[in-house]
């Protein structure tokens, strides 16, 4: 079988990897490297706690496979612990501490979080989620790690469209003409959509790295206030931060999708983090960047054959989860595609053809229980 992956982020380099054995696979990317776009804009937690439980699957799925990975990604990634904290909603992700608990994840409630890391010291934060095994994951090693699989990576190679014949993907259009495959898979990212025409929203995110800090060590866990919106997560002995800001992007995006952080989202980033970790105060910011997490209307991915264009396989629509998923993402669309789905999430939950709202949440201001509905586009 010969499949042709159009995308070389991590999600592309995952299922690259998992067909690598069964399959001749042929990574297309449009970039002059593969992990350029959001795979290189990310803070790199992998969080089992989020609140889908087809995200969870595939993340729980992730965690298992990154602690005993194969020697090529020894350095990919790294055991932290992380706070899942709650400043106003204690009941928050109950059902999702439930799930990870019968999947055998270690997570504790805990009524004084200040105790928790030395970043939340003399913090009043009233409830957290601890999950002492919680980890940190190095995008670009994941690609490095995926691409030592016997693939072939085309950099420079924009897909400029699908070629159809009698109703079926059967492979790709380049500037060099036509690549015919027994299957397409559809991981590019926040230009997924248009390309394999089905509605995914880009949603921009701004982010910094604060001035190095002491408490910014690597076995610092990384700390995540959901319901205020707000993340630290220590990196290189400075702290990554953000206000978990959503800006919708309509399509077309790019080429590139890095961008400027929105100054009204780092001024609340140093306005939350002063409130809620007074260690960190008001932080000095090194470095300011945004980037693109792109979601289907319900917040799931994207994954399988589309029912309406068979031949053409997605693994799409990873929101702010494909570190966190990207093996389980991979492993779903090569079983998939192999003919030996994967038990642990339902296909019905990610097919590409589900029905949809044709509107979106959007969490402008970073808080999950403030989203709002983005106008249809
Ligand atoms: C600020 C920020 C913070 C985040 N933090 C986290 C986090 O802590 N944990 C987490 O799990 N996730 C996080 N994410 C989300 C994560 O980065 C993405 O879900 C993930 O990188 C998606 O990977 P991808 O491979 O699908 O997309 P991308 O990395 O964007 O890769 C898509 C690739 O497809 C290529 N491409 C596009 N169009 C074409 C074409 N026509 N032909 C050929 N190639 C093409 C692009 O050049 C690109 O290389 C964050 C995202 C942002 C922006």
């Amino acid at each position: 079988m010969r499949v042709i992956v159009v995308g070389g982020g991590v999600v592309g380099c995952s299922v690259a990897w998992h067909l690598a054995p069964h399959a001749t696979v042929v990574v297309l990317e449009a970039g002059a490297e593969p992990g350029a776009e959001a795979t290189a804009q990310n803070a790199g937690m992998v969080r089992r706690m989020g609140e889908d439980p087809a995200e969870r699957g595939l993340a729980i799925r992730t965690a298992e496979w990154l602690a005993d990975a194969p020697p090529a990604f020894h350095a990919a990634s790294r055991v932290t612990g992380a706070v899942l904290g709650l400043g106003h909603d204690k009941w928050h992700l109950h059902d999702a501490a439930s799930h990870l608990r019968a999947r055998g994840v270690e997570v504790h409630a805990c009524d004084r979080p200040a105790d928790l890391a030395p970043v939340l010291a003399g913090s009043d934060l009233p409830f957290a989620w601890w999950l002492p095994a919680e980890r940190v994951a190095d995008p670009a090693a994941l690609v490095r790690g995926f691409l030592s699989a016997p693939v072939e990576v085309r950099v420079n190679t924009p897909v400029l469209s699908l070629a159809r014949r009698a109703g079926r993907v059967v492979g790709v259009q380049t500037a060099q003409g036509v690549l015919e495959a027994d299957a397409v898979v559809l991981a590019a990212g926040a230009w997924s959509g248009v390309l394999g025409q089905r509605a995914l929203m880009p949603v921009r995110r701004s982010i910094a790295q604060t001035e190095p800090h002491d408490l910014a060590t690597d076995e610092h866990p990384w700390v995540w206030l959901d319901d205020v919106g707000v993340y630290a997560r220590p990196r290189d002995g400075a702290w990554l931060v953000s206000s978990c800001d959503e800006v919708p992007e309509t399509p077309p995006v790019g080429p590139g999708s890095t961008g400027p952080a929105s100054p009204e989202a780092m001024a609340l980033t140093q306005a939350r983090l002063s409130r809620w970790l007074p260690t960190l105060g008001t932080p000095a910011l090194a470095q300011m960047w945004s980037g693109l997490r792109t979601f289907a209307a319900d917040r799931r991915p994207m994954l399988g054959e589309d029912e309406d264009a068979p031949g053409l396989w997605w693994a799409a629509g990873l929101g702010g989860f494909g570190v966190t998923c990207c093996v389980g993402v991979g492993e779903v669309v090569a079983q998939g595609l192999l003919g030996a789905p994967v038990d642990y999430i339902s296909h019905d939950w990610v097919r590409p053809s589900r029905p949809l709202p044709t509107r979106w949440p959007v969490r402008h201001s970073g808080a999950v229980h403030e989203a709002r509905l983005a106008p249809a586009v």
